[in-house]
């Protein structure tokens, strides 16, 4: 494993709509045709270490059934202890300095990984190379990958994994086979959110919510996330008859989990989008007669969008919320002036 630090082991994580993905990766390693580089476009919210974990250990393990790595043999036992010395697996940083994450994986990181590709095996088995989360390279990291995705060494499979395909460069895409691993079908997402122990009514509700994704349906759960929008929507409407100021408004909201926050606001506008374009109503824009609304409000979502990616700060972070309530709310009131 890559000199990373991790604070506790990364375990396998695998769930039951990865399945075709894993089988076909199964088949072509039985039939020796594994591509030299695999891009998973993943549009969830899964845990890509865990399955980068499942996945490698499916791959190296001899006695694996039906998607299932064995977690006996020697490979298995090595990649549980996650000291596998041909798979190299590269992440995200922690900075002891900064005490926090960095925010790219180096150059430096990859040049140590394409150096190791190099070097002889361990095992009569594959080597193994990921990068995850694969659009965190930094663009210098991500060029000096490119070489070795077009000549790889013989016997080296590379695996990246991304939630973000559209922020990986061109050209690494093209150098790679990409396979998409989807979201699962809203009943498997269902029964699957039962099995988590999420009561009947409340799956559909924070599917919905999760615009189809499980995982995140599960997260959005734990946060309590529908109370938060209950909350919002009660506070909202006081601030729309001018009952609370947007200070006030924005006090309740803060104490909220950014990204939760974020989703919320995101969530409001896209209502009033199509509300006031005329979509909810089966109306055009034109017949709604708020059609410079329903363009202004389209611009807000974009402009919102930007301003609210400001974490670091969490003062600059309300300004910027304030900012996005107060134009929601002219918006609003002109449409109905
Ligand atoms: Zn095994």
């Amino acid at each position: 494993m890559d000199g990373d630090v991790q604070i506790s082991k990364i375990q396998p994580v695998y769930l039951p709509w990865q399945n075709s993905l894993l089988e076909q990766i199964l088949s072509l390693k039985q039939q020796q045709r594994l591509p030299h580089a695999i891009l998973i476009d993943s549009t969830s919210e899964e845990d890509g270490a865990g399955f980068i974990w499942h996945l490698t250990m499916l791959v190296l393990c001899n006695d694996a059934a039906d998607s299932i790595p064995c977690g006996r043999c020697h490979s298995c036992q090595l990649m549980l202890a996650n000291t596998y010395p041909d798979f190299i697996y590269v992440s995200l940083l922690y900075d002891e300095k900064n005490k926090k994450i960095n925010k790219n994986i180096k150059i430096d990181q990859i040049r140590k990984v394409i150096h190791e590709t190099h070097l002889t095996r361990h095992y009569d088995n594959l080597k193994i190379v990921a990068i995850y989360p694969a659009d965190k390279m930094s663009t210098e990291g991500a060029n000096s990958l490119l070489k070795t995705l077009e000549e790889p060494a013989s016997e080296v499979l590379i695996l990246l994994l991304t939630h973000n395909m559209g922020k990986l460069p061109v050209t690494i895409r093209s150098r790679c086979q990409v396979w998409p691993l989807d979201r699962p079908e809203k009943q498997l997402s269902i029964d699957w959110l039962l099995e988590q122990g999420i009561q009947g009514e409340e799956c559909e509700q924070y599917l919905e919510y999760a615009g189809g994704d499980p995982l995140l349906a599960l997260k959005l759960k734990a946060a309590n996330y529908a109370d938060m929008v209950d909350e919002f929507k009660q506070q909202f409407a006081q601030y729309l008859k001018n009952g609370i100021d947007v200070t006030t408004l924005c006090a309740k909201l803060i104490k909220f989990d950014v990204a939760l926050i974020r989703r919320l606001v995101k969530m409001v506008i896209n209502a009033y989008c199509y509300q006031l374009s005329g979509l909810s109503m089966g109306l055009k824009a034109r017949e709604s007669g708020r059609k410079s609304q329903a363009r202004e409000i389209l611009l807000l979502s974009g402009q919102a969008e930007r301003q609210l990616m400001i974490e670091e700060n969490n003062l600059n972070f309300q300004i910027q919320l304030e900012d996005v309530l107060i134009s929601l709310k002219q918006i609003i009131k002109r449409s109905k002036g």
